[in-house]
């Protein structure tokens, strides 16, 4: 964000102001964690703030400060409309593109409000008037750090917002982990710390949450993985069925993904995951090093993200997914014997 763009903001946030705050389709860690986060020092700052996003998020980040206070298009679809309608001012964090929210991009299309966004995916779409967009950052809920600190606001961290982004700054980074990861990074977390954000609670309210029928789904998922060692890549599948039979909840799979990628000489792992509610096949790729999964799920799955983490979909059935998915392998053999 450089020097005009923090004027523009400081001149839009001069008087309180009606503003809306959104995530992307299916909330993670880092959008609901900085969405709430920048909400909270929006409020205390006098403006009337409404947190939205376009569909439930996962039970394991339900217990974040202030979730109860979000609204969701899924469920309240004339209370969401109404915020954007009133709004004088967006924000929209962690995602780059406006179809990133589903339904709830016509909404949001429709808006007369000025868009701000936050984000630090790859490749953003120029619709907001402000656009704070680093790709370099580890997590959205770290630039909120950042936005607030530009804005002379760090006097206003509380307990509260220390929590909210110290969730999104640890998912995002796999727990400190991934290569985004930067000194700066904890610098953060030390000072959310000092703010009052519990480190080890924070871990276990998140990551130790695991129900047996999570455990279970996880076991087939590894019983379903298939390892292509010529091309230093692994995939897993798991079936409606499979899912239905453990009793899927939303967030169940979620670093499933990751096993695939942690075993040696793999660097791109792949999930497909049937839905057959939407009639789609949920697809979350890794990769580790230079391959780009962003290019990847760009190329081939309507998606993207970023180099080392993508997400997309397929039309096709789960059979079909993966027979196209082992014919376009080849095409980045040596990309992957590279990199
Ligand atoms: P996940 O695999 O955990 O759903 O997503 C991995 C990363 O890719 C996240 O940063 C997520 O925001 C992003 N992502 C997931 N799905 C999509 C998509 O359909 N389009 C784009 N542009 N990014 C996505
Ligand atoms: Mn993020």
């Amino acid at each position: 964000m450089n020097s005009e763009d923090i004027s523009t903001i400081n001149k839009l946030l001069s008087s309180p102001k009606k503003i809306v705050i959104a995530g992307h389709k299916n909330p993670d860690g880092d959008a609901v964690g900085s969405c709430l986060g920048l909400g909270n020092f929006l409020k205390q700052k006098g403006h009337q703030v409404q947190v939205v996003m376009p569909n439930d998020f996962p039970d394991f980040l339900k217990w974040i400060p202030e979730t109860s206070t979000i609204i969701n298009y899924d469920q309240n679809l004339e209370e969401t409309k109404k915020a954007i309608d009133q709004a004088e001012l967006i924000f929209t964090l962690d995602f780059n593109a406006l179809n990133r929210t589903g339904d709830l991009a016509t909404e949001l299309e429709q808006a007369t409000a000025e868009f701000v966004m936050i984000d630090h995916h790859q490749q953003p779409d120029d619709y907001a008037l402000v656009t704070y967009s680093d790709v370099a950052m580890c997590s959205t809920c770290e630039m909120v750090f950042h936005f607030i600190e530009k804005l002379d606001g760090l006097s206003f961290l509380n307990k509260e917002i220390a929590t909210q982004l110290y969730v999104g700054i640890m998912t995002d980074t796999g727990s400190f982990r991934f290569p985004a990861t930067t000194a700066t990074t904890h610098r953060v977390i030390a000072d959310l710390m000092d703010a009052g954000a519990e480190n080890s609670s924070i871990h276990q309210n998140v990551y130790d949450t695991n129900s047996p029928d999570r455990l279970k789904l996880l076991g087939v998922a590894l019983n379903n993985m298939v390892m292509l060692p010529k091309f230093n890549t692994a995939y897993i599948t798991i079936s409606q069925e499979e899912l239905n039979q453990n009793n899927f909840k939303k967030g169940d799979t979620e670093g499933f993904v990751n096993y695939a990628l942690s075993m040696s000489g793999v660097i791109f792992a792949i999930i497909f995951i049937e839905n057959k509610a939407d009639d789609i096949v949920k697809i979350s790729l890794r990769s580790k090093g230079d391959f780009s999964v962003n290019e990847f799920s760009r190329n081939h799955y309507n998606g993207g993200g970023h180099t080392n983490a993508a997400g997309g979909r397929s039309l096709k059935n789960l059979t079909d997914t993966i027979e196209e998915f082992i014919s376009i392998l080849p095409r980045y053999k040596k990309e992957l014997n590279e990199s």
